[in-house]
C-alpha cells in the first residue's frame, strides 16, 4: 500500500475546521458546512470521531476514523487521540495548524497500512479472519485493510485459543526475617543511578530512613511504620525500591508497593525499568495488580464474538478489542497498555464493559481459566519482588481477609503506600457502606444474571448463581439453598427501579424503603432544583419510613441465610473431599466462597446494621464512629442512585486494624504529608492523623527529607485581589489572559464543575484563535488520564479540570507553567465533613488544615524537576494568610490586581 486512500480529510478545533479532498490543498470552512460535508460525500478520515462530531456540533457520522485503523495495526501501542498525537507514534513532524493537521491524515493512513504489509506471513495469518469479521459489520477500512493482509479463509474472533497458558508454582513459603541495613540500601540506589549520576544527597538520606519499615518487628500486631515526607525531587520512588527490592530478595517475599493513582502504577513501573534492564527478568520480577474489575475477562469477550452477527459497531469494537488481548501485556483496561480512548471511540459496554466487574468469574469451570489474566496476575504476584498494586486493592483485600472474602488469600508482610496523603480517602472509600438502588440492583443482578435482552435467564455476559454454580449443586440441600437465594433475591430492585422510583410506584420492601428515603432527601435536603447531588439526616424518619426499613430488613435476612448456607455447603465439601478434588475445582469453590461471604457476611450484614440503626436512640456525639445519610445522587441533573450511606468518621481506624497491624514493616510515604501551620509539632500531628498513625501499637517514626528546588527563585505565588469571584465573565477574562500571558502551558483549576464549563465556553475559541489548544475534564469526551497525557506531551495547551487532576498530575518541563485556581478550595461542607470536623473539636482549624493540604498537593505539580519555572495564581482574593504555610519556605504569596499578575507571568515565564 504505497498510495494513500481516496478520501477526503477533515480535522476541526473550537474556531473551524479544515477540509481537504484527496490530492488537493486543505482549506479552512466554518463547522457547519465541514458538519454538511462529512455527513453528505464519502467517509472523510479524521481522528476520533465522536470528539470530531462533537467539535462540528453534530451527530456522529461515517468515517475513516485513524484512531481505528491504529488500534487494528499497533493493538497495545501508543498513541495520544489526537493528530498530534498520530504523528509522533508514526515518527511524523508535528503538524502545525488545522490545514497541516488535516494534510498529514492520508499520510498517517498510508504509513499504518504500510507497517501492516511489512508484518510477517504469521501475524497476517493472525490478523486476516479479525478483519474478516469486521468487514461483516461494514467496518470502513475493512477493504483497504484485507487489500494488504490478503484473504482469509474465515472470519473468526477467537484469539483466546492462541493465548499462552499459565501453570501453577509451588507456595513461596514464610517471608525471611532479615533486615535491610541503610548502608546496603544506598548502595543499592547507588547501583541504580549507575556511575554517572550526580550525587543526590536528600535521595540517599530518604533510602536510609525508609529501612527502619524493612527490619524484623518486635512484637505481633505492631508493625514498623514510618512515615517519610520527601519534597519533589528527592527523587522517593528510587529511594524506597532500593530498599524494598532487596528486602524482597533477601526474604523471598513480595513488597507491596501501593499508590492512589492508575498513573503513578504506570511511572513505578516505568522507574523500575533501571532495577530490572532485561525485560524478561522484568517480567518475572515485578507485577501490576489491580482490582478485577480492572482486566479483560475472556469469557466475556467470547460472549461478545458469539453475538457477533454482522451489527457494524459491535463487529468493528469486538475486532479490535480481540486484536488488543492477543498483544496486551496483561489485560489491564485500565491504565497499562490499553487504549483508553478506544472506549469514547466503540462504546464503554465493548471496552470496560468486558470486565469482570460483577463477580461473575466461575473460575476454573471457564473454559479460559488457564489463560485468563486475571488469574494469571493473582500467581505472578506471589512469586515477584515488587507488586505494584493501589491502595482500593490493598484495603479490599486486607478488609476481606478475615472473612474470606480476599480475593487472595495470600496477604503481604511489607507495604510501601506511595502518595500516602491519600491514604484517608483510600480509607474512606474501602470502608464505607452504601445500601443504594444502584448496589442493591447490582446484588440481584449477581445472584439472578441477567434479566433483560440477550442475557434473560441468567445467559450471556451476565451469569446468575444457578449457572455458575450448575455443576456444584450436587445435592438436594445445596439447591434448596440455591432456590431460597434465587426467591429472595427477586425481591430487590428490579429492572427499572428508578423509574418507579420516580413515579412512586415501587415493587417490594427494597424499592418502598428507596422511595421513602429519596421522599425524606427531597423533603429535607439542601439545593433542591440545583442539578446537584442531594443529602439529609436519616432521622428523625418520615412517616413510613421505618416500617419499611423493617420489611427490608426481613428480605435481607432471607437473602444472607441461604447465601451463607451456600458458603458451609462448599466449605463442608471441600473437607469431605478433601482427597478427590483437584487444585483447580478446590479453588473455584474457594473463590466461591469467597463470594458468598463478602455477599452475605460483609454486605448485607453492613446494610442491615445501618437498617438495625435507623429507628435507634442516636449514640452519644463523643462514642459515634460513624456517620448515616440518605442521598439522592445526581449526574448532568439526571439522578442516577438514591440511598443510604454510611462512613466512618475517622476510616484510618480500620485502615490500622486492618492492613497496618497484621503487617510487619509499612512505609507511607509522599511529598505532602504534614500540614503547614508553621507549628513542627503540629505539623507532624496532622500527618498522623491523616494516615492512622495514632491508631498504630506502636509509634510511626517520622522522617523528612527536603526538596532540593530553590522554590523561592522558580517560583511565584500571586493572589488576585479585583476579580469577582462571582463574576463569570471576569473570572474567565481572568483565565483567558493569564493563558495569554504564559502562552499556554497553563492548568486552570476548579473548584465547581459548572464554573469549569463556563469558563470554558468564554475562553476555548479565543485561545485556539491564538493557536493554544485548550482541553477540558467535564468537558472533553475523553478520560482524564488521556486528557493529562495530551497536556503533557503538549508544550502550550492549557488545561481545566478538577479534583483529579489537581492531585494526578506529574508534567515535568515547560508544558505546566502556569496553574490558576478559581476558588479556595475549601471542604464541602457536607453532612460527613461536619462530623469529622465536630470530631476534631468543631475547630476551623481542621478546615484550614485540609485547605492547606490541597493547595500543597496543587502546588506540588508546578515544579518537577530543578530546571521548571511556574506561577501559581488564586484568583480569590479572599485567600487567609493563615493558609500560607500550603507553599514552601522562600515562597510569599503575594497580593495583587489582575493586570499586575498578568504582567508578571508573562515577565515572569518569559
Ligand atoms: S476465569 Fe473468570 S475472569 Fe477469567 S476469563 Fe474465565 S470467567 Fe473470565
Amino acid at each position: 500500500m504505497n498510495q494513500p486512500p481516496d478520501a477526503p480529510a477533515l480535522v476541526a478545533n473550537a474556531s473551524g475546521a479544515a477540509w481537504l479532498e484527496p490530492g488537493g490543498v486543505a482549506r479552512a470552512i466554518v463547522h457547519a458546512d465541514a458538519a454538511l460535508m462529512a455527513r453528505a460525500g464519502p467517509p472523510p478520515l479524521l481522528c476520533h470521531a465522536p470528539a470530531t462530531a462533537a467539535k462540528l456540533g453534530c451527530a456522529r457520522f461515517p468515517a475513516l476514523d485513524l484512531l481505528e485503523l491504529f488500534a487494528f495495526v499497533h493493538p497495545a501501542g501508543f498513541c495520544l487521540p489526537t493528530v498530534r498525537g498520530l504523528a509522533a507514534a508514526l515518527g511524523l513532524a508535528p503538524p502545525d495548524g488545522l490545514s497541516a493537521e488535516a494534510a498529514l491524515l492520508p499520510e498517517a493512513a498510508r504509513l499504518l497500512l504500510k507497517s501492516l504489509k511489512l508484518d510477517d506471513d504469521d501475524a497476517k495469518r493472525e490478523a486476516a479472519p479479525i478483519a474478516a469479521a469486521m468487514a461483516r459489520g461494514g467496518w470502513p477500512w475493512a477493504e483497504l485493510v484485507q487489500a494488504v493482509l490478503g484473504p482469509a479463509a474465515q472470519a473468526g474472533l477467537d484469539v483466546w485459543n492462541r493465548l499462552p497458558e499459565w501453570s501453577e508454582q509451588a507456595p513461596q513459603g514464610q517471608a525471611g526475617g532479615q533486615p535491610v541495613a541503610p548502608a546496603e540500601a544506598r548502595a543499592r540506589l547507588t547501583a541504580l543511578l549507575g556511575s554517572n549520576a550526580e550525587p543526590r544527597p536528600q535521595q540517599a538520606d530518604y533510602t536510609s530512613a525508609v529501612c527502619a519499615s524493612f527490619q524484623p518487628r518486635e512484637a505481633d500486631g505492631e508493625a514498623l511504620v514510618t512515615l517519610a515526607e520527601a519534597g519533589t525531587g528527592v527523587g522517593k520512588t528510587l529511594g524506597y525500591i532500593a530498599a524494598a527490592s532487596l528486602w524482597a530478595e533477601k526474604n523471598q517475599s513480595p513488597v507491596w508497593l501501593s499508590t492512589f493513582t492508575k498513573n503513578l502504577q504506570r511511572q513505578i513501573d516505568q522507574e523500575l525499568d533501571s532495577l530490572y534492564p532485561e525485560p524478561a527478568l522484568k517480567a518475572r520480577k515485578v507485577v501490576i495488580r489491580k482490582g478485577r474489575e480492572n482486566y479483560l475477562c475472556l469469557l466475556n469477550l467470547e460472549d461478545a464474538a458469539r453475538t457477533v452477527s454482522g451489527s457494524g459497531e459491535s463487529a468493528v469494537a469486538v475486532g479490535l478489542m480481540a486484536r488488543w488481548a492477543r498483544a496486551t501485556r496483561d489485560g489491564d483496561m485500565v491504565g497499562g497498555d490499553f487504549p483508553a480512548w478506544l472506549v469514547g471511540l466503540v462504546g464503554r459496554g465493548r471496552t470496560l464493559g468486558l470486565a469482570d466487574r460483577r463477580g461473575e468469574c466461575i473460575y476454573s469451570a471457564c473454559p479460559h481459566y488457564r489463560k485468563c489474566f486475571i488469574e494469571r496476575g493473582v500467581r505472578r504476584a506471589r512469586r515477584a519482588d515488587l507488586v505494584i498494586a493501589n491502595h482500593a486493592l490493598v484495603m479490599t483485600q486486607a478488609a476481606l481477609h478475615g472473612i474470606g472474602g480476599s480475593d487472595d488469600s495470600y496477604l503481604p508482610q511489607r507495604y510501601v503506600f506511595d502518595e500516602g496523603h491519600h491514604v484517608f480517602n483510600a480509607a474512606d472509600s474501602a470502608f464505607s457502606a452504601h445500601l443504594t438502588g444502584v448496589e442493591a440492583a447490582e446484588l440481584r443482578r449477581w445472584v439472578l444474571g441477567a434479566e433483560s435482552g440477550a442475557g434473560r435467564g441468567g445467559g450471556g455476559r451476565a451469569r446468575g448463581l444457578a449457572r455458575r454454580m450448575e455443576d456444584l449443586v450436587v445435592d438436594g440441600q445445596t439447591a434448596e439453598l440455591l432456590d431460597a437465594a434465587l426467591k429472595a433475591a427477586r425481591r430487590l430492585p428490579a429492572p427499572e427501579w428508578r423509574q418507579r422510583l420516580n413515579d412512586g410506584a415501587p415493587r417490594g420492601a427494597a424499592e418502598k424503603f428507596l422511595v421513602l428515603a429519596r421522599a425524606q432527601v427531597l423533603a429535607r435536603g439542601k439545593g433542591r432544583g440545583g442539578g446537584y447531588s442531594l443529602e439529609t439526616e436519616t432521622g428523625p424518619a418520615i412517616d413510613g419510613l421505618l416500617d419499611a426499613a423493617a420489611a427490608l430488613d426481613r428480605d435481607l435476612a432471607a437473602l444472607a441465610e441461604p447465601l451463607t448456607g451456600l458458603a458451609a455447603r462448599l466449605s463442608k465439601r471441600l473437607e469431605d473431599e478433601a482427597a478427590d478434588l483437584d487444585s483447580a475445582t478446590r479453588s473455584r469453590i474457594e473463590a466461591m466462597c469467597r463470594g458468598f461471604a463478602r455477599r452475605g457476611g460483609v454486605t448485607i450484614a453492613g446494610w442491615r446494621a445501618m437498617l438495625a440503626d435507623l429507628g435507634g436512640a442516636a449514640p452519644e456525639e463523643d462514642t459515634k464512629t460513624t456517620v448515616d445519610w440518605f442521598a439522592i445522587e445526581r449526574s448532568d441533573g439526571r439522578e442516577i442512585d438514591v440511598g443510604m450511606h454510611r462512613h466512618w468518621i475517622d476510616p484510618t481506624a480500620p485502615f490500622a486494624e486492618h492492613v497496618v497491624r497484621p503487617a510487619h514493616g509499612v512505609l507511607i510515604t509522599s511529598a505532602t504529608l504534614r500540614d503547614g501551620t508553621g507549628d513542627g509539632e503540629a505539623d507532624w500531628r496532622a500527618a498522623e492523623i491523616r494516615t492512622g498513625a495514632h491508631h498504630f501499637a506502636r509509634p510511626a517514626i517520622r522522617a523528612e527529607t527536603p526538596s532540593p528546588f530553590d522554590y523561592g527563585a522558580q517560583t511565584r505565588v500571586l493572589v488576585v485581589t479585583d476579580v469577582r469571584r462571582d463574576a463569570a465573565d471576569q473570572v474567565a477574562a481572568a483565565y483567558r489572559e493569564l493563558f495569554y500571558a504564559s502562552g499556554g502551558g497553563a492548568l486552570g483549576l476548579f473548584t465547581a464543575i459548572n464554573r469549569l464549563r463556563a469558563v470554558h465556553r468564554q475562553i476555548a475559541r479565543p485561545l485556539e484563535d491564538k493557536g493554544i489548544a485548550l482541553y477540558a475534564q467535564h468537558v472533553d469526551a475523553l478520560d482524564t488520564s488521556i486528557l493529562v497525557d495530551i497536556f503533557r506531551a503538549e508544550e502550550d495547551a492549557c488545561l481545566l479540570g478538577t479534583d483529579a487532576v489537581r492531585d494526578g498530575v506529574d508534567v515535568p518541563g515547560r508544558s505546566l507553567r502556569l496553574i490558576v485556581f478559581d476558588r479556595v478550595p475549601w471542604p464541602r461542607p457536607d453532612l460527613l465533613h461536619r462530623a469529622r470536623r465536630a470530631a476534631a473539636g468543631g475547630a476551623k482549624s481542621y478546615d484550614d488544615m485540609l485547605t492547606r493540604l490541597k493547595l500543597r498537593q496543587a502546588f506540588g505539580r508546578l515544579v518537577r524537576r530543578a530546571d521548571d519555572k511556574g506561577v501559581f495564581v488564586m484568583l480569590d482574593g479572599a485567600l487567609p494568610s493563615r493558609l500560607a504555610g500550603a507553599f514552601p519556605g522562600g515562597v510569599e504569596p503575594r497580593r495583587v490586581g489582575l493586570a499586575e499578575a498578568i504582567a508578571e507571568v508573562g515577565e515572569f515565564l518569559r
